[in-house]
């Protein structure tokens, strides 16, 4: 016997992959690769080692994510991609080379009166659609006139939008309405644009413009829903394992779990896998989430606790306590585990708590 607990298993070479997959799609464009939220999971430092030497520039949502790239020996432009939140931030970031993002007039405000030790890169956001954060189409032009006068600005100044809608392949129309409204307000008047997510940089080549911004698919997983990232030439990084802690005999009509909220209809045998939300395997998965042992799918049945959930190995089930289960990876697609949970893969692989084990392999 030989079993473990879970086990995060993160592929640098996928992440290399995946990366040069983008550029394939996108052979104009600068990349920006996005490495937010710990590298959606995967461990921002290592992912953005393993693409400095291919990486334009990192962008990260907050300012301590750029922070800890920096002190780990990232040596690229970051892009915070809502911006400085206060004028301390703002000032390290013209000191480290943080690019910002400017989406409201308090920020250009800050901007505008205080003191920067070296000029700095800043990104109008333009809210085409979304209608999160970002500068109207119309208020565009007002806004770049206030950012030409000020001194500590690199000029011209560059522009991206974010799509709200462009992974639904039924409303290509919303987002072609968002590419135009951003074209418009920017056309002429800013140095770089930036405008495709991966959503973008697969469906939208229209869109492409100077940078792209590929997340997601980064990490092997495609933004679209009735796809896996393997249809589309991506390889997953992340393969979350773990192992068979028990394997028991079961008998009809026995319940199995917290709340009994399973009941086996037959004899069958039950294998109990060393995972459980504690590691981030969701609890919200739904009895029939399948997992991977030695290739075969079985589903998952009853409760998914804090350490442990089970499965139905069926009455011929020949598995062993210490056997592999491939939780979502190569062979059983997050997207797919996504489906059943209800979410979207995005969030199972950004959620891992700190137990699992890490291991990163080339
Ligand atoms: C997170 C994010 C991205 C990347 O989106 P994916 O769907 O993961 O490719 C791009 N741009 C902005 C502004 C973001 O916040």
């Amino acid at each position: 016997m030989d079993a473990h607990g879970a086990i995060a298993r993160i592929s640098l070479a996928a992440v290399q992959h995946n990366f040069r997959r983008a550029k394939q799609l996108a052979p104009t464009a600068k990349v920006m690769a996005v490495v937010k939220a710990n590298a959606y999971g995967h461990g921002d430092l290592s992912v953005a080692t393993a693409l400095k030497n291919e990486a334009d520039l990192f962008a990260v949502a907050r300012f301590e994510e750029a922070q800890k790239l920096r002190a780990g020996g990232i040596t690229q432009p970051i892009l915070l991609l809502s911006g400085f939140l206060n004028a301390d931030q703002l000032q390290y970031s013209a000191r480290h080379n943080f690019q910002v993002c400017i989406h409201q007039t308090e920020q250009l405000a800050l901007l505008e009166r205080t003191p920067l030790a070296a000029p700095i890169t800043v990104w109008l956001k333009i809210d085409s659609g979304m209608h999160r954060i970002g500068f109207t189409p119309e208020q565009a032009e007002a806004i770049l006139a206030r950012l030409s006068a000020i001194k500590q600005v690199i000029q011209p100044v560059n522009a991206l939008t974010h799509f709200a809608r462009a992974d639904e392949p039924e409303q290509r129309a919303v987002t072609e309405a968002a590419i135009t409204r951003f074209k418009q307000a920017t056309a002429g008047k800013v140095k770089h644009s930036a405008l495709c997510n991966s959503a973008g940089v697969m469906a939208f080549p229209e869109a492409h413009a100077d940078f792209i911004r590929p997340g997601i698919m980064l990490y092997g997983i495609t933004p679209f829903s009735d796809q896996q990232g393997t249809d589309v030439g991506l390889r997953p990084a992340m393969n979350f394992t773990s192992s068979l802690i028990a394997v028991r005999e079961h008998k009809a009509g026995e319940p199995v779990g917290y709340a009994g909220s399973w009941v086996s209809p037959r004899d069958t045998r039950i294998g109990v896998i060393a995972v459980g939300y504690g590691d981030g395997y969701p609890r919200m998965a739904p009895a029939g989430t399948p997992v991977l042992i030695n290739g075969r799918r079985v589903p998952l049945v009853g409760r998914v606790a804090m350490d442990m959930a089970t499965v139905d190995l069926g009455p011929e089930g020949n598995e062993q306590v210490g056997d592999e289960v491939l939780l979502w990876g190569e062979g059983l697609a997050a997207e797919e585990v996504a489906r059943h949970v209800g979410t979207i893969a995005y969030e199972l692989v950004t959620r891992l708590t700190a137990r699992p084990r890490w291991e990163y392999v080339d």
